[in-house]
């Protein structure tokens, strides 16, 4: 290890970002005797831009990473399941079972829960503390406002879009290029259907479900969150009048939480290692938030990453064959996620005279939709 510039501090692995994908990645090192610095820019807990749709195959992994029993109980113990999901889409209903069933958890709550497990793990977690710069390619070399940290491993986990993300073209369907806008709000509605509801209309759709917050229970809030091109609508009330039925249901909803944005919602090629600094989450890969998945994958490839690098830290190999054995990792386990997700976004934003035959598919052969769906998973 270099010799420390003085007032700059070092640890073993430095983790930026601490959403999901960042609280898996600090926890997993930590747990194996890690010195793990993780870094957030912000301060928990705080409600997030998210359908808040967690797939059920990654809650075995978050009660894990939760560990602390009480932890767990309280945040996982009654949030509903959701067993399954209506598509409505011009004048139709498709039902897609979820199998395992999914639960509906608020991120106000979720990511502030990671947060204490990560500290109770034995990370050095800090809020409000923004990491401008990463230089070197092992040791890091990183810049926050109070001076430098030096990193023997460094991972990336600062979500879609961050100061220390790449901004690269967006590739988006039909090979145009509008501006996606992500857009969520709670609301209260007398009982709300157990299921995920998603309204298609032309530039983009509309999810919601029942959630819980802290302790109260989810008889009467929903999660709504909408992605939709910017210049079809920029505010949630004017989403809801585009599509009929929506327009209906949304008629006597009461406002719960402030509504967050978020911009711009761009699809690229995941890449998980970009000059020996590890990415995971969103950071590496956005994912249709339409199947449901971008949670999951972030406390995947963030608990993936932080076990790929501890060879490294055992001194078994060098930090590039433990990128390497990540960049693998990701690529077998979780890049086939992408591929069939992106697929299903492109058939779903199709022009109206070609995505009614599909539909029509998908009504008449609901294995065939289940097994879509099961290959985004
Ligand atoms: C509209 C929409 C709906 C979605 N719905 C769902 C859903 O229903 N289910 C699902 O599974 N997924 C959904 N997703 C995706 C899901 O929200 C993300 O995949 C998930 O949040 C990724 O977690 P992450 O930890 O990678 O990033 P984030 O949760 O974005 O966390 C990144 C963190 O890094 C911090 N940060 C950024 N820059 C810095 C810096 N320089 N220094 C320090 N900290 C920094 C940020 O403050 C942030 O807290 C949705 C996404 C959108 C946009």
């Amino acid at each position: 290890m270099e010799a420390l510039r003085p007032g700059s501090e070092s640890c073993d692995l430095l983790v930026i970002g601490g959403g999901p994908a960042g609280a898996a990645a600090a926890i997993t090192a930590a747990r194996a005797g890690v010195h793990v610095l993780l870094l957030e820019k912000a301060a928990y807990p705080r409600h997030k831009v998210c359908g808040e749709f967690v797939s059920g195959e990654s809650v075995q992994l978050l009660n894990s990473l939760l560990a602390n029993a009480l932890e767990t109980r309280s945040l996982l113990s009654h949030v509903p399941r959701i067993s399954g999901v209506r598509l409505f889409l011009d004048g139709r209903t498709v039902n897609v079972p979820v199998d395992p069933p999914a639960v509906s958890l608020a991120r106000f709550d979720m990511d502030a829960a990671l947060w204490r497990a990560a500290t109770s793990a034995g990370v050095d977690a800090r809020s409000d503390t923004t990491v401008n710069s990463v230089q070197g390619q092992g040791p890091f070399h990183i810049q926050i406002a109070t001076g430098e940290i030096l990193a023997r491993a460094t991972i990336n986990t600062t979500g879609r879009w961050s100061n220390l993300t790449a901004k690269k073209t967006a590739v988006l369907p039909n090979g145009a290029a509008p501006k996606w806008i992500g857009l969520k709000a709670h609301f209260a509605e007398t009982s709300p259907s157990p299921t995920t509801d998603l309204y298609f209309f032309d530039g983009g759709y509309c999810g919601m479900q029942p959630v819980g917050l802290g302790d109260e229970p989810a008889t009467s809030r929903i999660v709504v969150c909408t992605i939709v091109r910017a210049d079809v609508a920029t505010r949630l009330e004017d989403v809801f009048l585009l599509e009929p039925r929506l327009q209906e249901r949304s008629r006597n909803w009461k406002l719960l939480s402030e509504p967050v944005s978020t911009a711009p919602l761009i699809f690229r090629q995941p890449n998980p290692e970009k000059d020996g600094v590890l990415l995971a989450g969103d950071a590496a890969g956005f994912v249709d938030p339409f199947v449901g998945d971008g949670i999951s994958l972030a406390l995947r490839s963030g608990a993936l990453a932080a076990e790929s690098l501890l060879t490294f830290f055992r001194r078994q190999a060098t930090l590039e064959e433990a990128a390497a054995q990540y960049r693998r990792g990701y690529e077998e386990r979780l890049l086939p996620i992408f591929q069939t997700s992106s697929l299903l976004r492109r058939m779903l934003t199709l022009p109206l005279a070609v995505r009614r035959p599909l539909l029509r598919v998908m009504e008449t052969f609901p294995a065939v939709t289940k097994l879509m769906v099961k290959n985004t998973r």
